[in-house]
Parts: structure tokens; sequence; C-alpha cells
């Protein structure tokens, strides 16, 4: 039976970060990472298309679920401390207009490399090609896998979005298993599918739309980049829909809609005059013209034939004002009825996990199981595109870390 002080469950983001954090306060202790995939944190580089998007200067914990709870734990771990800590490492960064930070080098290989150089120089074991499936409560400290003790034990295994990374939603039940509950849970940052989503818009961008999520009532607002796929929407202004998307058609009996406002710059009266002024200036000029201006062509032309208005060999001077009222509205609500999302396979994120009501948020430590933490996205704590994720997992590891 191998013996440590502590064994971090999940070698990705928050896992990795845990363990750095207690062996540099503690270099006495012994400290394991058991992680099920051939190598500690794959997920870390697909993340940000391949350059990590590490964190976001602008986090704040409004921009997550239980906003309470993460403003306890960014007391001490804004996201200034987690830029700090990979400063501590070596790793230089950059944020853009937005706030979010990038690597210096925009490779997510970068930090995934002084994460491990880390760990392997403050000499903390690794264990991988490892599932944990069982952790049992012994004299006061834990059994893993009935091969391994240790005394104090994180859960860091992530949720049970995308499962080829390595998180397939295990850690769950490792929770269960020592007395804890889990939300019911969703996938976060997916596409949505959507019926009657025009085949003729796929692989079409629209760069700055707004999009209204509802089943009656208003469910949330988006805003951003929108991309219509084969069969539905995707773009950061829908996956950040979808969370909300999915508990919607799986418990409301009533349809979900997403309007889309594809110039929320403009009022529909001022879209109107514009319309009216491109019909002046355009006049002779063919019906696919009309948005040409302010949208991608293929898009103008679908609004136009949402309200049977489109004809190809008709000019723009064909319309009256009646019509380019009507196709102002469209362009302003444009409705698409939302029937799940694309799942787990393709989520981002977990939306739910082990309720903030059961941990210490000083601390991250178990209120039902003295000895376990928790950290990242095990966690009924999630949040949209931009590096909020990230920077929960190494937040929440740090303090963790800090704790254990
Ligand atoms: C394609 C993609 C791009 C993303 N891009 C960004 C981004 O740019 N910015 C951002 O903020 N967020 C991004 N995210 C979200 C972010 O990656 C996660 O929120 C974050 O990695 C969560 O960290 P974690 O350590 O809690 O869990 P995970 O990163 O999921 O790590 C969990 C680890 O535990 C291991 N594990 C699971 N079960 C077991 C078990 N039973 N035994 C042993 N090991 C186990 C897994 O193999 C995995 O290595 C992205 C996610 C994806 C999928």
């Amino acid at each position: 039976m191998k013996k440590y002080d502590v064994a971090v469950v999940g070698g990705c983001a928050a896992g990795i970060t845990a363990a750095i954090a207690v062996k540099r306060q503690n270099p006495e202790l012994n400290i394991v990472i058991i992680e099920k995939l051939p190598r500690i944190g794959k997920k870390i580089l697909a993340t940000g298309n391949g350059r990590c998007n590490l964190t976001n200067l602008n986090a704040v914990c409004t921009d997550y679920k239980n906003p309470a709870f993460v403003s306890r734990v960014f007391e001490k771990y804004s996201p200034d401390k987690v830029i700090e800590f990979f400063e501590s490492m070596g790793l230089l960064t950059y944020s853009d207009s937005e706030g979010r930070v990038y690597p210096g080098s925009n490779m997510a290989a970068s930090v995934l490399d002084v994460l491990r150089y880390e760990v392997e120089g403050l000499g903390i074991d690794v264990i991988c090609d490892t599932a944990v499936n069982q952790i049992t409560k012994k004299n006061g400290g834990f059994t893993v896998n009935g091969e391994i003790e240790c005394r104090k034990i994180l859960l860091a295994t992530g949720g049970k979005a995308s499962p080829s990374q390595g998180s397939d939603g295990s850690g769950y039940s490792l929770a269960t298993q020592l007395g804890h509950t889990v939300t019911k849970l969703y996938p976060s940052l997916v596409p949505l599918t959507a019926s009657g989503a025009p085949k003729a818009l796929k692989g079409v961008r629209a760069r700055n739309v707004k999009l209204t999520l509802e089943n009656g009532k208003v469910l949330k607002e988006t805003k951003g980049e929108l991309l219509f796929t084969d069969n539905g929407i995707s773009g950061i202004a829908a996956m950040e829909l979808a969370a909300l998307a999915e508990e919607s058609v799986s418990t409301v009996k009533v349809k979900t809609f997403t309007h889309i406002d594809f110039l929320p710059g403009m009022t529909e009266k001022e879209l109107v005059n514009y319309l009216l002024k491109v019909k002046d200036i355009k006049e002779y000029c063919p019906m696919d013209m009309l948005f040409v201006g302010t949208l991608p062509k293929a898009i103008g032309i679908e609004i136009c034939k949402a309200v049977k208005l489109y004809k190809q060999d008709k000019p723009i001077s064909f319309l009256s004002y009646r019509d380019i009222a009507c196709i102002a509205a469209k362009a302003k609500n444009y409705e698409l009825e939302i029937t799940g999302t694309k799942g787990f396979a393709n989520a981002q994120v977990t939306s739910g996990g082990i309720p903030v009501s059961e941990i210490n948020a000083e601390t991250m430590e178990s209120k039902l199981c003295k000895g376990l933490y928790f950290a990242g996205e095990i966690t009924d704590v999630d949040a949209g595109c931009g590096g909020y994720n990230l920077q929960w997992a190494f937040a929440s590891g740090l303090l963790a870390g800090e704790n254990l």
C-alpha cells in the first residue's frame, strides 16, 4: 500500500494547481496526482483554440453561477493572483481588448509545460493511466482504489463535458461515495440544435448579434458572434445559452425559442430608415444587395425569404415602404425554435455539480467529509466563454491547495 499525505484525483487545471500550491507551502509533504489519461493536463492543450485563454482580467463573481460562493474564493484568488501564479513559474501573459488573458507564446502548450515542470521540480508524484473508481474513508484518512492511502484528498476530476479529454463524470460518483449530492447537470458552452435552421446559412457567421432565449418568459440574453451550423447555431452568443436551453427543452412543456436581433446597434426605426436609404442608393441592384452593407449577403437573403419578399430577379426598388418595414422587423427579430444542444460530448463546460452549500468557501473543504476537498469544474460553478472557467479552476485549485 502506497502512503501519501495528500492525493489529488484528476491532473488538469485545478488538480495540478492545487498540488503545486500545497507542495510549495509544505515541501515536506508527500503529494500524488492520480490521472486516468496517459499524461496530465490534456484538456489545457485544447483550450482557447490551442492558445489557452487562461483567465479574464474582468472576471468577477457575478459572471458565475453561485456568485456569493465564488466571491469568497476570488477575494483571495482574483485573476491578478492567477496571473501572478503563472508569473511565478516564468510564464508571461498578455490580454486582449476584452480582458482575455493568453500566454505570451500564444500556445496552450506553454501553460501546460510550466505546470508540468513545476510539478516535476517540486517532486510531486504523478500516477497516470489510473482511473480512480473507489475512495473509502479509513482511520481518519482515505484509501484510493484499495491501493493508495492518504490523509487528505482533493477531487479535481472536472465535470462530464468533453469526455474525450478525460472528464467523464466519474468524479461525481466518487463524491457521492463520500456522502455528497450532485445537482442536475447540463452541457454548457455547446452549439444549439434548432428546428428549421436555414440550410443555406450553414457556415455563415454574423459578427455581433443579440440573442434572446425564451420559453414564454425571457431566460437569458447574450451578445456576440453567431455561426449557423447544419442543424442549428453556434458561436459564443449561442453557446452561452446552452445550459439554460437544454434545461428549458428537457423540463418545460412549452417550446423554447431564440430570437436573433441581427443588428442590435440600430433600433427598428433606424434600420427602416437605413434600408430606405439603401433603396434610394441601390434601387436598380438585385435584392441580394439590400443588407450587403451591414450583414453577410446570405443572411440578408434569408431575412427577405423569411417574410416571403425575396425575388431573385427583382431589384430593390421593387420593395414598398411596407415591405422594408416588414424586412427590418424580421432582421430585428428572427425566430428559431431550439430543440436541444449538441450534448456533453461537444460541450466545453458542465453546468451543475457538487452543491456549493456542501463546500466551505474559505477552504474548499467538504462540509460533510473531513479531509475531502474540491476544486474546479466538479463544483456547481460555471461561467461563459472568455477565460472564466479556467480562472475558476485555477483560483479554486490555489485555495484548496493552500488549505490542504
Ligand atoms: C475544447 C475546450 C476549450 C476550452 N477553452 C477554454 C478557455 O479557453 N478558457 C477557459 O477558461 N475555459 C476553457 N474551457 C473550459 C476549461 O477547460 C475547464 O473548465 C477546465 O479545464 C476545468 O478544469 P478542471 O481541472 O476542474 O477539470 P478538467 O480540466 O476537466 O480536468 C479533470 C481531470 O481529471 C481527470 N479525471 C477525471 N475523472 C478521473 C478519475 N476517475 N480518476 C482519475 N482522473 C480522472 C481527467 O482525465 C482530467 O485530466 C475549455 C474546454 C474545452 C473542452
